[in-house]
């Protein structure tokens, strides 16, 4: 494995944090960011904002759990994101965020349908919604694990979004391109609700995606 640019990294998941708040994708202490380091994994800590997230206050977290002495407690959802990193290969870093239209469609159980083809950033033909489970719980972990199932955006019932993707710019960028999404499906159901695109349309884009712009 190519050698792993810690510093850049600690300084990437501050600003990718910052975009978010930015971008209105999150606010306060919400949302959490996580990066594969080595066998280890970095991870934004618990209850900080945004604003004052320095690159040094990123957390350390070993493959069994543990972090240095010192260093500041983990984010909340640690667990989340080290099931993720741990059972997907293709995954370099984990976004997390409340972002407004993600959550209103996730307070009401409503996975985003195939209604528009920029739906297949998610890595699937829709959005699911992971059941419930209270959040920084091990049974939250396992069930986002699992219903992400090789996809890259998930909401998550009650709570929010999550993405796992290549690398934090990529996550950062599906999260945002999954709240618009989010926005647009709301829209459409006040509306009457969306016209759907077909199956094997969906697997064309999402065929289509694999050699889109100029390569990652
Ligand atoms: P942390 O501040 O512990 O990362 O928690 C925020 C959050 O979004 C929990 O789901
Ligand atoms: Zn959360």
């Amino acid at each position: 494995m190519a050698a792993v640019d810690e510093d850049a990294l600690r300084q990437r998941m501050a600003e990718v944090m910052r975009a978010m708040d930015d971008k209105g994708l999150n606010r306060g202490t919400s949302g959490n960011v996580s990066a594969r380091c080595g066998e280890a994994m970095l991870v934004t800590p618990s209850g900080v904002p945004a604003a004052r997230l320095t690159a040094d206050q990123m957390v350390l977290v070993q493959p069994d759990g543990s972090t240095a002495p010192g260093s500041l407690k983990p984010s909340s959802e640690w667990r989340m994101h080290q099931g993720l990193l741990d059972r997907r290969p293709d995954v370099g870093a984990v976004v997390h965020c409340h972002s407004r239209y993600a959550t209103i469609l996730a307070c009401a159980g409503k996975p985003i349908p195939a209604m528009h083809y920029m739906v297949a950033v998610s890595g699937g033909s829709s959005v699911p919604v992971a059941p419930y489970a209270t959040f920084g719980s091990s049974e939250l972990a396992r069930i986002v694990v699992e219903t992400l199932d090789g996809r890259y955006a998930t909401l998550m019932a009650n709570h929010g979004q999550i993405v796992a993707a290549p690398n934090l710019d990529f996550a950062l960028a599906i999260a945002e391109e999954i709240e618009e999404q989010a926005a647009v499906y709301w829209g459409t159901l006040a509306i009457g609700g969306p016209s759907l695109l077909g199956e094997d349309e969906m697997n064309h884009i999402l065929q289509r995606f694999q050699s889109y712009g100029q390569g990652r």
